[in-house]
């Protein structure tokens, strides 16, 4: 594989190695909120941040940001830690910021005490209108001269639960001219009744993501905090509580958050798909979620290499969800065997009239072109087989070399068959093609002399297993719907899935979940954890080509 060039933050990572910084060591943190799943945004953090660790010797933390009460769950926290651990990284630790809380409140009193913080009895509202506008200056808030006492007094009334949610907050005191809207007197803590997944009921106050998030990778002496760009105007503030407070400085980067096209990627939005009832859930295989691209059926390493393809950049810009099927498809080609499915709700029974009755053949198919070491599978032959309706064209126009009136086709590893009769039903419709096979045409062993151009895929009659096959598109029919104005309703791709049956030959009849495989001239698919010994489910992971490609 080619050696890329180092990107900005590896230059950065180096530089600081041979300056001797924090002693040259690299310590990174992977910070999820567990509000929701995973996606594969977070993939491209993990990569980043373990990814560094790994490549320069160092650590990496797996830090739960549970501050918000509200919204996390323990669901959540287990998924998560199923996810990094299924793309293949392990941590150096576990931590929770929740566990923090106590040093976190020492923390906010050693403000208030350096006169640096403040308890505020304002509303929201009033809140907001104090910040001013980015072109004019903020107003103070008639509770900012408080004393030191009182400050630490009603604090610790917070604390205890005197006040309702909302009737107070504690606030920096920095400075309400800044050009930088998060210096004017920023919120700390605030005050919110509520259960938390972990702390239980011991806390009513909660600190702010700004006041938590630098601090926790200060104790847990962060060295290189990695985050998207969004947060670039957090970081002097980020910087002064660092600084004020006098702790471990660790230092914030920020880098190109991903965005992929015809998906959404916010995990409020990925929740509205699924609490709306658009998905199965938040593993359904068209969730561009670790544990939905798991069940479409993508490797980790497909999903590593879509990391290191993309990069890692200062600019934003928006992915070609095609350069992330392009990964899949690239090392399932190499891995994959080939096996022959017909997917067809209304398949065409061929039955080749010269062939023996109850009579069966063993072919010998090969598994993988690309990988000769794969060998070979037996596939079962016999006088009726099924094809897809697609291969067959009663008037076929010039250059159609599939199966028609009178015309010659190849069976995949078996035989080359004519098409002599077509039966149809009272409808017109076709059901029954009775072919002739020519005997001395038998792959591997052909003396016929014939050469047909086209080669279809088939299942033997006898020998076929029934599959429910769910072909997967793409969730949105626009390429940015975070960024169109209209309605989910209106955004959504109708045919995003559809299952259609599968007829598939008899060596997949034990696959178990998770298994992949190439149907052959259709794509590649894996097996559904909801198949059974009764019914195999599978998922079509990706085309065998880019068919949405201009
Ligand atoms: P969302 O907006 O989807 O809810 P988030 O940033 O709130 O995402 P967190 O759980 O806080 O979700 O994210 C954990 C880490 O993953 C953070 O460091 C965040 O910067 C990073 N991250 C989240 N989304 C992306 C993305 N699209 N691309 C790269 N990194 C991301
Ligand atoms: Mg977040
Ligand atoms: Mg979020």
């Amino acid at each position: 594989k080619a050696e890329r060039s180092l990107n900005f933050i590896e230059q950065i990572v180096e530089e600081d190695i041979a300056s001797g910084k924090n002693g040259g060591r690299v310590h990174t943190r992977f910070p999820p909120e567990p509000n929701g799943y995973l996606h594969i945004g977070h993939a491209k953090s993990i990569c980043l941040n373990f990814g560094l660790a790994d490549k320069y010797g160092g650590q990496t933390n797996l830090r739960f940001d549970d501050t918000n009460p509200v919204t996390e769950d323990t669901e959540y926290v287990e998924s998560i830690k199923a996810d990094v651990r299924w793309l293949g990284f392990d941590w150096e630790n576990e931590f929770y910021a929740s566990d923090y809380f106590d040093q976190l409140y020492a923390f906010a009193e050693s403000l208030i005490q350096k006169g640096l913080a403040y308890v505020d009895d304002s509303t929201a509202e009033e809140i907001a209108a104090q910040k001013g506008t980015p072109t004019e200056p903020g107003t103070p808030s008639p509770y900012r001269s408080r004393s030191i006492d009182e400050n630490l007094d009603l604090f610790r009334r917070m604390r205890a639960g005197e006040f309702p949610d909302g009737a107070k907050v504690l606030r920096a005191k920095i400075d309400l001219a800044s050009p930088n809207m998060h210096f004017r007197d920023p919120i700390m803590y605030r005050i919110k009744h509520a259960h938390h997944h972990r702390t239980g009921d011991k806390w009513c106050i909660y600190p702010m993501y700004d006041f938590a998030h630098g601090q926790s990778d200060s104790i847990e002496n962060i060295t290189h905090s990695l985050c998207t760009l969004e947060f670039e105007v957090h970081r002097p503030l980020y910087q002064w509580y660092i600084e004020k407070l006098g702790i471990f400085p660790s230092h914030q980067y920020e880098f190109a958050r991903l965005n992929l096209t015809y998906t959404v990627m916010s995990k409020r939005k990925l929740l509205k798909l699924v609490n709306e009832g658009h998905v199965s859930g938040w593993d359904d295989p068209r969730m561009p979620t670790i544990s939905g691209l798991r069940r479409r059926g993508y490797t980790p390493s497909s999903v590593r290499e879509f990391a290191d393809r993309i990069g890692v950049a200062r600019r934003e810009n928006l992915i070609d969800v095609g350069l992330l099927e392009f990964c899949i498809r690239e090392e399932l080609n190499k891995s994959t065997s080939r096996v022959m499915a017909v997917v067809d709700d209304q398949p065409i029974k061929v039955v080749i009239t010269n062939y023996p009755e109850g009579q069966t053949e063993i072919m010998k198919v090969e598994n993988n072109p690309e990988d000769p070491s794969s060998g070979e599978r037996d596939v079962p032959f016999g006088r009726e087989i099924w094809i897809e309706r697609d291969d067959f064209m009663e008037n076929p126009p010039k250059k159609y070399f599939r199966l028609a009136p009178g015309q010659m086709v190849r069976l995949k590893g078996a035989y080359i068959i004519k098409c002599e009769e077509v039966v149809k039903n009272d409808a017109g419709e076709v059901v029954e093609l009775r072919c002739t096979y020519i005997p001395e045409s038998r792959s591997g062993s052909d003396t016929s002399g014939i050469n047909v151009k086209g080669t279809i895929h088939w299942v033997s009659v006898a020998h076929a297993v029934e599959a429910d096959v769910r072909l997967y598109d793409r969730l949105f029919i626009v390429e940015n719907p975070a960024a169109d104005e209209r309605d989910f309703q209106e955004l959504l791709n109708p045919n995003s899935l559809v299952t259609v049956k599968g007829l598939v030959e008899p060596s997949l009849k034990d696959a178990v979940a998770g298994e992949r495989v190439q149907f052959m001239r259709k794509g590649y698919f894996c097996v559904d954890a909801d198949s059974t010994a009764d019914k195999l489910v599978f998922n079509r992971t990706v085309t065998l080509k880019d068919s949405w490609a201009k």
